[in-house]
């Protein structure tokens, strides 16, 4: 290896989980770049709905702790929601209840028990706008975004690689506890709808919920194991828009604008660790985040950039 790289991080991927971690470094000071075969508008983090809410993620009290980490950062980018693409919205979790979900839920500002289920006012992310703006925050700090396929990590030549893949990880790792959890949404039309709203189903693969968004209002959505294919189903759109009309009645009529799916890295547990390469540089793997990615994102940035020499507290 080059000795002027031996100070640098490269951080391969350029999800949300690879942007957030590569400016969390770049902004402790580090030399950072970031590899990624698809640029941040072509990941499943730029699919996304996307809520602040732990979701289909493991294992809970690390998650709630980075969710809440996280929290705080989106309350603060919700200021400059144009410019963030971070926004407070108000909004119900259909059938949820407070007792069933961690000690985290108890430090969540304004979460409350309402007839239907919870309610709450929390960060709904625009994710094409965000995933631009985390890009121009990292060039501000002195990254560069290249576009490169690795096929091996331990050929990557940085004194720190960061491994942020998602389910690319699955082959890379390789790492075959990483499986896709497909998810499929419908944009449509917003017919007037300024709240957000969730009811899921944990007996089936289909939930029901809709989002505001500045761009339309994104209908949801499905949870299917193991699934690969990144075709949205004509069928499973068609239901998607009833199960939301049943909901909102105004929504039956909205014109769709697009259709999105994405392939969730599903994991038993988010791999957040630190690994010695054979030739003694250091592997950080931050994958795995399943269906929150960007819940938990700047706790587990954090968390990363700590795990790969950068002072804490950034
Ligand atoms: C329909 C849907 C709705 C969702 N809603 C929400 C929500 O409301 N709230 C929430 O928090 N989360 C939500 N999620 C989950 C969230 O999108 C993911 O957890 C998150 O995007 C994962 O981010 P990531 O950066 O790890 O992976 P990705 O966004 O997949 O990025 C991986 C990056 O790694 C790169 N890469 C992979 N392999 C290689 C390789 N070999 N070489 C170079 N680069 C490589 C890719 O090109 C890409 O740049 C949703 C997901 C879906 C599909």
């Amino acid at each position: 290896m080059k000795r002027e790289s031996s100070d640098e991080v490269i951080v391969v991927g350029s999800g949300v989980a690879g942007l957030t971690t590569a400016v969390v470094l770049a902004e402790s000071g580090r030399r950072v770049r970031v590899w990624a075969r698809e640029p941040a508008e072509r990941t499943t983090s730029a699919v996304a709905g996307a809520l602040w809410w732990p979701y289909r993620i493991e294992p809970e009290p690390l998650v709630g702790a980075w969710a809440l980490d996280s929290l705080g950062v989106y309350e603060e980018l919700a200021g400059r929601p144009e410019e963030t693409g971070v926004r407070l919205v108000e909004g119900v979790h259909r059938g949820t209840r407070l007792d069933e979900l961690g000690a985290w839920a108890g430090r969540v500002p304004g979460l409350r028990a309402v007839s239907e289920g919870l309610a709450a006012r929390l960060p709904l992310i625009d994710m094409p706008v965000h995933l631009a703006w985390l890009r121009e925050r990292f060039a501000e700090a002195g990254g560069r975004v290249e576009e490169r396929e690795v096929t091996d990590l331990a050929s990557v030549p940085a004194g720190v690689v960061v491994n942020c893949t998602g389910l690319g990880a699955r082959s890379l790792v390789p790492d075959p506890a990483v499986r896709p959890v497909r998810g499929q949404l419908v944009v449509v039309e917003n017919p007037g709808i300024t709240t957000w709203f969730t009811s899921v189903d944990h007996s089936c693969d289909a939930s029901t919920y809709f989002f505001p968004q500045p761009g339309g209002l994104l209908l949801g959505g499905t949870a299917e194991e193991d699934a690969w294919s990144p075709e949205p189903d004509p069928a499973t759109a068609a239901a998607i828009v009833a199960r939301c009309a049943a909901v909102r009645p105004e929504i039956a009529g909205a014109r769709v604008l697009a259709h999105r799916v994405g392939l969730r890295p599903a994991r038993d547990s988010v791999r957040l660790e630190r690994q010695t390469l054979p030739d003694g540089r250091l592997l950080v793997h931050n994958y795995g985040h399943g269906g929150a990615g960007i819940t938990v994102a700047w706790g587990c940035a954090r968390e990363a950039a700590e795990l790969a020499g950068a002072a804490p507290g950034v």
